[in-house]
């Protein structure tokens, strides 16, 4: 089991917030008390940032080839400790154990991929750009960041940033979800083993009061962002405001289109797996499901057959392949959804509310739901659930289909099944979305390939993962050089 309490950890050291606002981490399998987090106060964000912004000095001078010893060392902790963190991601989340193994795989994806920064930070020279005259660039690190975390991947968002922050030289605050905070307690246990020099890497736990309060210090330079998209907006505008770097990564609804000569059974599997796996609290988990001509009948009773089978229950029991959703405020938002999408015309074919398990009768339980015929011009077809609910909508051509997925005012994944290559290859230029899927259900990109969002699900320019990480966490700096002997022969 987690530690009672959650720390802060500052300057190398732990620290138990002095504020006196405290929330419970509660396990939403259970509905019981798993921990507690104290919300940092800003004289708290103040101390923390000014100790990251004298270690900054230092460690932007150390060598990138040295820095990236620390992750060696940081992936093998985590490799040693994978199922320990994989159960507490379980306990304080609710996804399944296979689901957190697979989040947690993933950081030290890009562990390793933040292992090639001496490679990926290399700049470019230009010998002789007029005679004798040298011009080159080079990278550098932007100074102190913050990375600001939602509730539902509280062991792999961070690692979109964190390793590439630091092994481009810079210090970092990690803020995660104030309801899922246990995660990363446990990995900055391991991350204070590997003696980094003291603070270059803190965390500070707390809510909108803490995250306002990085956002206005003026020693933050960068702020990377992943959750809801009013508060990715509200990040954005302000972190731009004050003058820092932004990258705010926001919500989603995201749509699937099934053509009717998609494989139906390898189909409706994949696409399961996308709207009711870990919950439906994936930001790229299927939302809408678009099906086009004939496809209708076979899929809609397919996915139906499908939302039944699930098997719904504690994460780390045997056999169980779908948990409960965050809290009990979220199940009755989206119970609150589901009924909302009837009163505007859907049927519910399959209908996940007022679900109990046995032996869990205090968890947050819904079972899988599917809304057939939604309204497309409905509160509901527009708005992120985030919970294990799928809206069903019929077209007759894949014009139909590529104009509803675009009239989504999201725009983080979009997935078509189709055997047809001109289809998928139409589909790929014509969705607007930044992740796309063909005969994939959840489009995330591999470490090595930046972690993409359009729309409403971004604001920015840069994204977490890969190249587009070590571009957000570096500045470029262009030199021209001339030297006296040069200047004395041509000048
Ligand atoms: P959230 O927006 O409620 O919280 C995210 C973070 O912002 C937390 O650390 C929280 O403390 C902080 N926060 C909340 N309200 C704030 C405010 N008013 N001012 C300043 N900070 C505030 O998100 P969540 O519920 O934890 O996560 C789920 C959301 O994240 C979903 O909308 C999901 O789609 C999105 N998400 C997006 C991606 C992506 O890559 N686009 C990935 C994962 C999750």
């Amino acid at each position: 089991m987690p530690d009672e309490k959650v720390f802060n950890y500052i300057n190398g050291g732990w620290e138990r917030s002095a504020s006196n606002q405290i929330l419970e981490v509660i396990n939403p399998a259970s509905g019981k008390r798993l921990a507690e987090v104290g919300f940092s106060t800003p004289s708290e964000v103040d101390r923390t940032v000014q100790f990251a912004y004298q270690a900054f000095m230092d460690w932007r001078k150390t060598p990138a080839p040295e820095r990236i010893q620390y992750l060696f060392r940081l992936k093998d902790f985590l490799e040693e400790n994978f199922n320990t963190l994989a159960e507490i991601i379980t306990l304080e989340n609710g996804k399944t154990f296979s689901e957190s193994k697979g989040e947690l795989r993933r950081a030290i994806e890009n562990v390793e991929v933040a292992c090639g920064i001496p490679l990926m930070t290399q700049g470019g020279f230009n010998e002789d750009i007029a005679p004798g005259i040298d011009e080159f660039v080079i990278r550098q690190p932007i100074g102190v960041c913050a990375i600001i975390a939602p509730f539902n991947f509280p062991g792999m968002i961070p690692f979109w940033f964190l390793p590439y922050a630091i092994a481009t030289g810079n210090a970092v605050i990690v803020k995660p979800s104030e309801r899922t905070p246990v995660t990363m307690h446990k990995i900055f246990e391991l991350i204070d083993q590997l003696d980094f020099p003291p603070g270059v890497v803190n965390m500070l736990h707390g809510g909108p009061g803490t995250v306002n309060a990085l956002l206005d210090h003026p020693l933050i330079n960068a702020v990377s962002f992943v959750g809801s998209t009013p508060v990715a907006r509200h990040i954005y505008t302000k972190a731009a405001q004050n003058g820092k770097r932004v990258q705010a990564q926001g919500g989603a609804k995201n749509p699937i289109v099934v053509l009717p000569d998609a494989d139906m059974e390898t189909s409706t599997q994949i696409i399961a797996d996308s709207a009711f796996g870990c919950a439906g609290q994936r930001c790229l988990a299927a939302s809408l499901a678009i099906t086009v001509g004939e496809a209708k009948h076979n899929f809609t009773e397919a996915i139906s057959d499908a939302a039944n089978e699930r098997i719904v229950g504690f994460g780390l029991d045997q056999g169980v392949q779908m948990g409960p959703v965050i809290s009990t405020q979220s199940k009755e938002r989206i119970e609150g959804l589901i009924q909302k999408a009837i009163g505007e015309g859907a049927q519910a074919i399959i209908d996940g509310r007022g679900t109990k398990i046995k032996g869990y009768e205090t968890g947050f339980f819904i079972r899988p739901t599917v809304l057939d015929n939604l309204n497309p011009d409905g509160e509901v077809a527009q708005t992120e659930i985030f919970g294990p609910v799928l809206g069903l909508l019929h077209v007759n051509t894949i014009d139909e289909a590529i104009s509803l997925v675009n009239s989504n005012k999201y725009g983080n994944m979009a997935c078509l099944f189709t055997s047809n290559g001109a289809s998928a290859r139409k589909f790929r230029n014509e969705a607007e979305a930044g992740n796309i899927g063909i005969n994939i259900g959840v489009a995330a990109p591999m470490a090595f390939f930046p972690f993409s969002g359009w729309k409403e699900s971004f604001f920015g320019t840069l994204h977490g993962q890969s190249n587009h990480a070590v571009e957000f966490y570096t500045q470029t700096k262009v030199v021209i050089e001339r030297w006296p002997k040069e200047w004395s022969r041509k000048f």
